[in-house]
């Protein structure tokens, strides 16, 4: 099961933490839309609130009003395959012997299945077929043994892929982030305790201060009646693996993401794509929204590196109210969506050199309509200037990139996918202009779907490092201890 989700958690002096939960649920809404919920601890019980739809209509004044307790997790999740239903909404919660568990995960691991068949040789009764639930009842089996941190540190020791982590067992809020940082997590400071998110738009709609990002491999415990936070570096990797395209695509541009705030990144990528294939035409033109960041780069960059007076307009113009085309679930529904999300404004097109500027082009529908769409309107030329490398491979750690089969790239050069959409030129960013913006080695960074080489051991797959898959079980991981 692959998920890409948002994940938060909260631990307050006094105050009720539903409210702040879903008020940073909605900040995080742009990384799910399947399903929203929150579950919190009084002291003496947890309370859960799960339903597939948006925030705003999963939680009524009612359903918070119920989820009593200073201490909480929530979570948002878009599924990208696996059940469309509730058994995979999250938090996923539970009871056992050693105390209650709710549990956000954000990423996707790889050996989740190896897991699970192991523990239902045990006797561990399974509701779902999400990763959610196999690090759920390992973590419970272990805090049957061990400590709350070292049971965290068995659970981490045998699982593999990527995942950060919101966890509550019973009033404790935790937050765990894989040893090579593929998704975001972050810390922040509120008035009245403390909190984790996928992104640091969640922590600034609640007031508070980004006080970091939590580093990889680390587990943060946020301190009962918010008065801290306590941290241990359990693992730690050689090289990190950081899912480039967060920058590119998913996250907020308003968020900053392991140092880097995604709207500066995103504008430099655009900067970078002047650089590197900028053409220059009367009109420079960002597919909204993702592209907007990227098109202000590029003029930029065109502007100040060329004589050429360059247009920066808005052409397109975007329904709010039709979802994002890349994550719904079918070629139709994406293919309609297309059209009925965005429309070009005529007097900014017609006669002009067009270049529009995209974050990435994964099936190549979009792609394929807009210059459609842009000639139609009477563009004289349409120039596509892409702010990612081309995407050949999927992505297994938990963005929607669907199979190889319907990635455009994938098996076409890029004049042949010029030929496809169309465009007058096309031109995608390099590989090494996104380690150089996101100023990170290569190696730092995830880049299999860019690359075909997976920071992470995918059965079938190439890796781009020595990858070590925990064999469960494995005693080592108390080594150092
Ligand atoms: S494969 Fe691509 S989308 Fe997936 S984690 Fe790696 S960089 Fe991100």
């Amino acid at each position: 099961m692959t998920e890409k989700c948002g994940v938060v958690g909260v631990s307050l002096d006094g105050r009720n933490a539903a409210r702040p939960l879903y008020y940073g649920l909605y900040a995080l809404q742009h990384r799910g839309q399947e399903s929203a919920g929150i579950v919190t601890h009084d002291g003496f019980q947890q309370h859960s609130h799960v339903d597939t739809g948006l925030v705003g209509d999963v939680f009524g004044e009612h359903d918070l009003d119920a989820l009593a307790g200073h201490a909480g997790i929530g979570h948002v999740r878009y599924p990208t395959s696996g059940s469309l239903d509730t058994s995979c909404a999250q938090p996923f919660s539970v009871s056992f012997k050693s105390g209650s568990l709710g549990l956000s995960h954000n990423g996707n691991l790889v050996n989740a299945d190896e897991i699970r068949d192991e523990l239902a040789g045990i006797g561990h009764a399974f509701t779902s077929d999400g990763d959610t639930e196999v690090i759920a009842h390992d973590l419970a089996r272990n805090l049957l043994e061990e400590d709350l941190i070292r049971a965290v540190k068995r659970t981490m020791g045998r699982i593999h892929g990527s995942y950060s982590l919101a966890i509550s067992h019973d009033e404790t809020i935790m937050g765990v982030r894989d040893p090579q940082g593929n998704r975001p997590l972050c810390l922040g400071k509120l008035e009245d305790g403390y909190m984790i998110a996928s992104e640091s738009a969640a922590i600034d709609t609640l007031d508070g201060d980004l006080v970091r990002d939590v580093r990889p491999g680390e587990l943060v415990v946020l301190r009962d009646g918010g008065s801290g936070f306590d941290s241990y570096q359990l693992f730690e990797a050689e090289n990190t693996a950081h899912c480039f395209f967060e920058h590119v695509y998913f996250a907020r541009p308003d968020s900053v993401i392991d140092g880097t705030l995604v709207y500066e990144a995103r504008r430099e990528l655009g900067r970078k794509l002047w650089e590197e294939s900028g053409v220059v035409s009367d009109v420079v033109m960002p597919v909204p929204d993702s592209g907007r960041a990227f098109a202000a780069g590029y003029a930029e960059g065109a502007n100040e590196e060329s004589d050429a007076d360059v247009e920066f307009a808005e052409g397109l113009m975007k329904n709010r109210y039709v979802g994002r085309t890349f994550i719904m679930p079918t070629q139709d529904e994406r293919e309609r969506a297309v059209r009925l999300k965005l429309n070009p404004i005529k007097s900014t097109v017609e006669g002009k050199s067009v270049t529009l500027i995209d974050d990435s082009i994964v099936r190549g529908t979009t792609s394929t309509q807009l210059v459609q769409l842009l000639k139609d309107c009477g563009a004289a030329e349409v120039h596509m200037r892409i702010g990612a490398p081309p995407i050949v491979a999927p992505c297994y750690m938990g963005i929607d990139m669907a199979t190889r089969e319907e990635l455009m790239a994938a098996d076409k050069s890029t004049d042949e996918i010029r030929e496809a959409i169309d465009a007058d030129s096309l031109s995608y960013l390099s590989v090494d202009a996104v380690a150089e913006v996101l100023q990170r080695e290569r190696l730092d960074l995830c880049l299999g779907c860019v690359t075909g080489e997976y920071p992470y051991d995918i059965e079938g797959e190439a890796t781009d490092r020595e990858v070590t898959r925990p064999e469960i079980g494995d005693e080592s991981v108390f080594a150092d201890d």
